[in-house]
Order: structure tokens, then sequence, then C-alpha cells
């Protein structure tokens, strides 16, 4: 299964509400879609948010390494010498993760297609239905409780609540979410680098000692502050989650070996796809660190290779999958379920999506 062609489209879906994070504001998702051809007809999709306040790619520097880099360097390859073509991937040009991400999940979608099974089963996992938390956006307080009551309302039992940008008065924020949600409902806090280290200990403990009890505490500190994130989670017993703090696997062995982090949060637009990520899943668990699989503002098409990964290692025990949730249309046709908080695994092959809008006919 040789690739002929490889082609990009841009997808443009509306948010239900704006996306707010201590970075960030945003309405709406315009991501680049990759289209992936072979000899044997079989067509592989992938799909990059352009995430510049995170990853640094934006839609046209995603377009131009897929382009004018990877397109040229992967063409004529086999796409079942997995090893080749992901090495080349990874070596064709530094950094753009996104792009490379968008490129890795198609290769993997014909990869697990050429083996006619579901892409989870081909990396050897058994997890048919996975479980996601809904984000609540920053607002003011009583918008949040709101937001919080309405995700309990829909169904979801676990909430990812942003915070990061009024340091201690996020703990009246979450105390207030707390109470209107109850005891039941977990509760992940991200404050996207918001904090300083010791007022992140200062804002877990209060968190702590009024019972909020957030299951974790994800990226208080600036992303390269290593040692900021290595003194919280000394000081604290939350859970702490480096998210923006670990991008490769050579991040992930420096936060390992570091005790800087309880938990790694990863992300296929970090690692720059399926390939890295399983690096990363591997250094966890000789370390015995679990981890979350995430996702930016993405539609289901990444969304979807994210779900494959988290169904086919144990080490992911957290799922913050709620890209598809949050978009208030699907262009895309098959693919996993996405049911309020359940992910739903399908039997089709590869990663599961047969229509995707925007490259007209072959
Ligand atoms: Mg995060």
């Amino acid at each position: 299964m040789k690739i002929t062609r490889i082609t990009t489209a841009e997808c443009q879906i509306p948010l239900r509400t704006p996306f707010k994070t201590a970075l960030r504001t945003v309405d709406s998702v315009h991501d680049l879609l990759v289209r992936v051809e072979t000899d044997t007809g079989a067509v592989g999709y992938g799909e990059a948010p352009p995430t510049a306040v995170i990853t640094g790619d934006t839609l046209g520097s995603i377009r131009t390494a897929v382009e004018e880099f990877i397109a040229p360097t992967l063409t004529g390859l086999d796409v079942q010498e997995l090893d080749t073509v992901m090495n080349r991937l990874d070596r064709c040009i530094l950094k753009n993760t996104s792009a490379k991400a968008a490129v890795d999940m198609a290769v993997y979608d014909l990869f697990a297609q050429s083996c006619g099974r579901p892409l989870y089963k081909v990396l050897g996992g058994a997890k048919g239905e996975l479980r996601t938390d809904l984000t609540i956006s920053v607002n003011p307080v009583p918008v949040m409780v709101a937001d919080a009551k309405a995700a309990v309302d829909a169904g979801f039992d676990i909430l990812k609540i942003k915070v990061g940008k009024e340091g201690l008065a996020d703990v009246e924020r979450l105390k207030a979410i707390r109470a209107a949600v109850g005891p039941g409902v977990r509760l992940r806090v991200d404050a996207n680098q918001g904090w300083q280290a010791k007022q992140a200990v200062r804002i877990i403990t209060a968190l702590e000692d009024a019972g909020v009890d957030p299951e974790l505490v994800e990226q208080p500190v600036p992303a390269h502050d290593l040692d900021g994130l290595a003194y919280v989670t000394a000081r604290v017993s939350t859970p702490v989650l480096a998210d923006e703090s670990v991008f490769s696997p050579a991040d992930a062995l420096t936060l390992l070996q570091r005790h800087a982090a309880d938990m790694i949060n990863i992300k296929l637009m970090k690692t720059g796809g399926i390939w890295q990520a399983l690096k990363i899943c591997a250094a966890a668990e000789v370390y015995g660190v679990p981890c979350m699989m995430g996702c930016m503002l993405e539609s289901k098409l990444a969304v979807t290779a994210a779900v494959h990964l988290a169904a086919a290692r144990s080490v992911i025990t957290c799922i913050d999958l709620d890209g598809p949730s949050l978009c208030k249309t699907d262009p895309f046709t098959g693919g996993p379920v996405f049911e309020g908080p359940v992910i739903r695994m399908t039997d089709a092959p590869g990663l599961g999506i047969t229509g995707v809008p925007g490259f007209g006919e072959v």
C-alpha cells in the first residue's frame, strides 16, 4: 500500500459556546484536514487544529509543513513499513507537531485498514468504551456554576474546570461549583499555566482544606518551569498533571526522571502523533505514572485518532476528549459514537471515518 498523494483542505465548525481558558478565547474550530491516498485506492484522513498559543502552529504553517516538507518525503513509501514512514515523518522537518500528527493519524488509519481491523485493536487494545469529561470555560462564577450544572444534567459526571486567571479567587469559584454539583461529580482543575509555584501550593492547599476534593490539578505553573512543577507536586496531596510542560517523549522522560508531576496529559498535537505518543505511554508505564488522553480544540476526526490510542493503552486512565461535544455540528461520517460522556468504539477498519468533506472527488 504505497502513498501516492497527500492533499489538504480546511474545515470550519462553530462551537456551541465560546471556549475560554487562561490562554485564549475561541468561538469556532478552524482546522486543516489531510488526505493520504494510496495505490490500492485506500484513503486515510487526519486533522490538525492551529493552536498557536500552545504549539506555535498556525493554519498556514501546518499547510506548508504538510505540502512542502511531509508530502514530498512520504510519497512513494509503503504504509505497511510503518517504522520507515514514521521516522521519515519525524525527521523531514523539526517541530511542527500538529502537521505531523495529522499525517501520522492518516497513515495509522491506512495501516489499520490494510490489516482490516479498527486501529485500537491493531494497537493491541480492548477497551470498547471510554468515558470523557466535559470542559467548563473560564467565566464569571454564576455562569460557570450554571454551565457545570447543565453538563451534569446532560449526563457528564466528570468536569474539567478551567481556572488560572484570578489567583486565589479561583478557590471561591471552585467551592461554588462543588456546592452546586454535589460530591458525586469528579472535578478536574486546569490552570493552564496561570499560577506561580508558591501561589499554586497555596491555592491547591486551600481547595483541599475547603473540601473541594479536586481529582487532579493540571498544569498549575508555566510550561518551562519544571522546578516549579516539581515544587508543587511535592507539597500537595492532590495529583498534579503535566500538560503544556510535556510535548515530546524526551520531555516526558525528563519529567518522569525528576518526579515533576504525578500524571502526564498526552495530546497528539503536542507529540506529533500516535507513533510518538506510544513512546510516552511506554515511559509512563515504566515509572507507574498514569496518563490522561487530551485534545486541543479539535473536531471528531482528530479526536477519533486520540480515542483509538486511549482505547489501546491501560496506562491512559483519564479521558479528556470533549472536542466533538463542544462543536455545534459534525461534518464527518463514521468513527466512534459520541453520546454525551460515553465514547463507543465500532468495528470499522482504520479510524472508521468514511466521509470527510472538503476534498471533492478523487
Ligand atoms: Mg490542559
